[in-house]
């Protein structure tokens, strides 16, 4: 999930998980009546997830704020089954003590089919690591010479440091013809990227990107719309947006790590080690989304990530600059070019801004653009906190409208509550996810050449 801050005044969302119970042992009184339903979990180191309510008085949006401000991983979605929280046994326990109602909601893990996981450059019954992205990737580029140009754009916070790490690559995919697939505006062709898995541990979304290069590749001659896409269209992928956050998700294969941000050093200990890039651009870059061990730090600075250098950078390249500086100035209707960053899991199509609830100045045909995502998927297009009560300053999709006027989107790729839903869902769940958002890829593919038909 891309989004917090449930508050724009409170403290940013997630400490790890493993500092919760000190600050709960500091807390002192209960803030809630009793409560507590039993939980059957089987361990009390193993994370799960845990919907938290408070009766009768306390508001859904209150106790998340005030969870949130004592350290727990509170995750996004409706509030109306309580606070969702991503926690273990023991921190439940605590909670309980204060008197707060806990319900298990479901496991992180699912069960894999030891079938799948052997499989070669892959994890968790079928998900690739980042080696098996650069593999597909070369192979793809390989393959296809008229079709698909692999590009490296940035480095990892690890690379940059000496330390290993990856470089973060892009396939352009479409008919090449001369003056394709440069790092340039001088291209003819209207351009749409796609990029996934800037949180590392959101797995389906580097699946679907992976999906995606693989039906453009496959399809084109074949089928008409993809044929008439690439005819016309850049088709940028960026697969995997944080690789070094991906390899420590892949460590464990059976069991993927619970890693959302870098791998900047940062002297924190587990999944608090690392700079939350999509909170570290240099739009709205903001110091208050997190200390340095919480799930949304926004690291030292505005872009003071090696990664998120190299995806604004590549991007200043490739799209025209067609909005002036000012946030509620309007990028001109000769913009070309869509965005679409993926994470997981919500069911949600975002449209600008996320850092705000005042409507971006090309508001309407950006909730148009949205809106036919949603005819595509079936979830809800929202901006600003979305009903969800969070903002998101120093997001990609912000960033990229708000400084070169090219409508980003976000989508939080699957449900909440059922058995696909979660960080780590069962690969099997890919062919509904693919299924569900095919169209809205290829809705934006085809917005690109004139996304801003109103104006407004
Ligand atoms: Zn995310």
């Amino acid at each position: 999930m891309i989004r917090f801050s449930l508050f724009p005044w409170s403290r940013p969302r997630r400490l790890i998980a493993l500092g919760a119970g000190v600050l709960l042992a500091a807390l002192g009184t209960g803030l809630m009546t009793p409560g507590g339903a039993a939980a059957a979990v089987p361990d009390t180191t193993e994370l799960a997830y845990y919907d938290v309510t408070s009766s009768p008085s306390t508001t859904a949006r209150w106790l998340a704020a005030d969870l949130a401000r004592r350290g727990y991983d509170v995750l996004e979605g409706p509030l109306t089954d309580g606070v969702p929280i991503l926690a273990t046994a023991a921190d439940t326990r605590r909670l309980r003590g204060l008197g707060l109602t806990v319900r298990y909601a479901g496991p992180l893990y699912q069960p894999v089919p030891a079938s799948v996981q052997a499989a070669a450059n892959t994890f968790y019954g079928g998900y690739h690591t980042v080696a098996g992205h650069e593999a597909h990737d070369q192979q793809v580029a390989t393959a296809h010479p008229d079709l698909a140009v692999l590009r490296t754009i940035g480095r990892s916070w690890l690379k940059s440091q000496g330390r290993g790490g990856h470089d973060i690559q892009a396939l352009c995919i479409t008919k090449i013809t001369s003056g394709d697939c440069a790092l340039n505006t001088s291209g003819s062709k209207p351009k749409f990227t796609l990029m996934a898995q800037m949180h590392a541990r959101e797995l389906a979304t580097g699946e679907l990107a992976y999906r995606w290069i693989d039906y453009l590749v496959g399809n084109y001659g074949t089928d008409t719309a993809v044929t008439r896409l690439m005819d016309t269209t850049e088709l940028w992928v960026i697969p995997i947006a944080n690789p070094d956050g991906v390899d420590i998700v892949s460590s464990n294969s059976t069991r993927p790590v619970s890693q959302r941000k870098n791998a900047h050093d940062n002297g924190c200990t587990g999944t608090g080690l690392g700079v939350d890039l999509n909170r570290n651009s240099s739009y709205h870059w903001d110091v208050n989304q997190g200390t340095r061990c919480s799930e949304t730090y926004p690291g030292a600075g505005a872009a003071s990530e090696p990664e998120t250098q190299g995806i604004q950078t590549f991007l200043s390249q490739i799209y025209r600059d067609t909005k002036p500086t000012a946030d509620f100035s309007a990028a001109t209707t000769a913009t070309t070019g869509t965005f679409l960053t993926l994470h997981s899991y919500a069911e949600l199509n975002i449209y600008p801004y996320g850092w705000t609830n005042s409507l971006a100045p090309n508001n309407t045909d950006l909730r148009a653009m949205a809106t036919t995502m949603s005819r595509a998927n079936g979830y809800d297009a929202v901006h600003g906190d979305g009903g969800l009560n969070y903002f998101a300053p120093g997001a990609t999709d912000d960033w990229i409208y708000g400084t070169l006027g090219v409508p980003g989107f976000t989508i939080e790729v699957g449900p909440n509550g059922s058995s696909c839903s979660g960080f780590f869902p069962q690969y099997s769940c890919m062919t509904s996810f693919w299924n569900l958002n095919l169209p809205a890829f290829m809705a934006l593919g085809n917005a690109a050449a004139h996304p801003y038909p109103t104006g407004g």
